[in-house]
């Protein structure tokens, strides 16, 4: 069996799920037809999207799919099962949702979306393994994976159980290698035994990276004071063998600009900025702010709308400008009609749903002196 490698000319993929936002909330669509251009122009072809992420679908119709050839490009969307009360057919709906709205004809890339303990058996019981097959058969998807985001025994087991699929989608960058809570490291050796490529998500750590710990910027302007932050941790990833694309979740033009002056023509880290990033990776041993991405996930389940995320930003804020006051104007704001962390019932659906496996509510318990 051939392996599976895709055919992207650039390592670079543009994800689309923290697109730029216009003061009602909606997706500014004329700044990403600017950021798709420039993405085109230096070579980008993969467009990462998901059922899942609100807006996203209609907005890379108007800045994509109306614009380009559809051969042109290659468009990756996700199936997802995240609440016990959706059936098989909702599940099974997904994908007309999907190609209804991007107008897309067919998707490149289908995955099987955010796989972990939590929900991963409801993709068996939906028979949405096969699904995918069909759907493949039918014309409908090219080639399908998974995102995945447990420990490594449980990789394993769906590789073993599901030798047919094509490539596997992890969070892998360098804060979180060796966490033994993302697993990076340990899910990477796992996908590249089974003969498996990747795609590979969160490799600025929702950003994170992009301004990284304090001591870290230093390390890495002292190495070399006139590239980006992010380039650091994009390219750490970019440089691993077997990667399909690194997808990196664009905010704005500014960005793209950055991301594509060292991804057009990339070169991985040398064995110098190997030592210069493994520094970066000790030097984060002391950061004790909340590694949370923003990502949303823990939220639209929660009983009491707790806004998770930004409380924890709040946090992370206070945590570098220790004082005790000055989170509470920040708190006030972000939970202005919404739950507060004192709100918290302990349900757990949140921790459950979230893919840094956070101990959100004992996180919480540490927030509630804000209010
Ligand atoms: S445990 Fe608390 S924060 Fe989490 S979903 Fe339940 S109420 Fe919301
Ligand atoms: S707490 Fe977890 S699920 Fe919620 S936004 Fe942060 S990383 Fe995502």
């Amino acid at each position: 069996m051939s392996v599976f490698t895709g055919k992207e000319k650039l390592k670079l993929g543009f994800g689309l799920m923290r697109l730029p936002k216009l003061a009602d909330g909606t997706i500014d669509v004329e700044q990403v037809k600017v950021m798709v251009d420039l993405f085109r122009e230096a070579g980008g072809t993969y467009f990462d999207t998901a059922f899942a992420y609100p807006g996203s679908e209609e907005a890379i119709k108007k800045a994509l799919v109306e614009r380009y050839p559809r051969e042109s490009y290659t468009l990756a969307t996700k199936l997802i099962v995240n609440d016990p009360a959706m059936t098989e057919e909702d599940a099974k709906k997904e994908i007309h949702t999907s190609l209804e709205r991007t107008g897309a004809g067919y998707f490149d890339y289908y995955l099987l979306h955010a796989l972990q303990r939590s929900n991963y058996e409801y993709y068996d019981r939906y028979h949405l393994w096969d699904y995918v097959k069909e759907l493949k058969e039918k014309g409908l998807i090219k080639h399908y994976g998974f995102s995945f985001h447990a420990n490594p025994e449980l990789l394993e087991e769906l590789l073993i159980k599901h030798p047919d699929v094509e490539f596997v989608q992890l969070q892998i960058n360098y804060a979180d290698w060796e966490n033994p809570g993302v697993a990076s490291h340990k899910n990477y050796d796992v996908v590249r035994k089974h003969g498996k490529s990747l795609t590979v998500m969160e490799p600025v750590k929702g950003g994170a990276l992009a301004k990284p710990f304090p001591a870290v910027q230093e390390i890495f302007r002292a190495a070399n004071p006139d590239v980006s932050f992010a380039s650091w941790a994009i390219r750490f990833v970019a440089s691993k063998e077997g990667i399909i694309t690194v997808l990196s979740g664009m905010s704005n033009i500014a960005q793209m600009e950055d991301n594509l002056s060292y991804m057009k023509n990339f070169q991985p880290l040398t064995a110098e900025e190997e030592a210069v990033i493994a520094k970066a990776q000790e030097a984060l041993l002391a950061d004790k702010s909340i590694p949370c991405t923003a990502c949303h996930y823990c939220t639209e389940g929660c009983p009491m709308q707790i806004p998770i995320p930004e409380i924890f930003a709040v946090s992370n804020h206070e945590g570098l400008y220790p004082s005790w006051d000055a989170g509470k104007g920040p708190y006030r704001i972000a939970t202005q009609n919404r739950g507060k962390a004192s709100d918290c019932i302990q349900c757990g659906q949140c921790e459950a749903a979230c893919p840094q496996h956070l101990p959100i509510i004992e996180l919480l318990e540490k927030c509630r002196h804000f209010e």
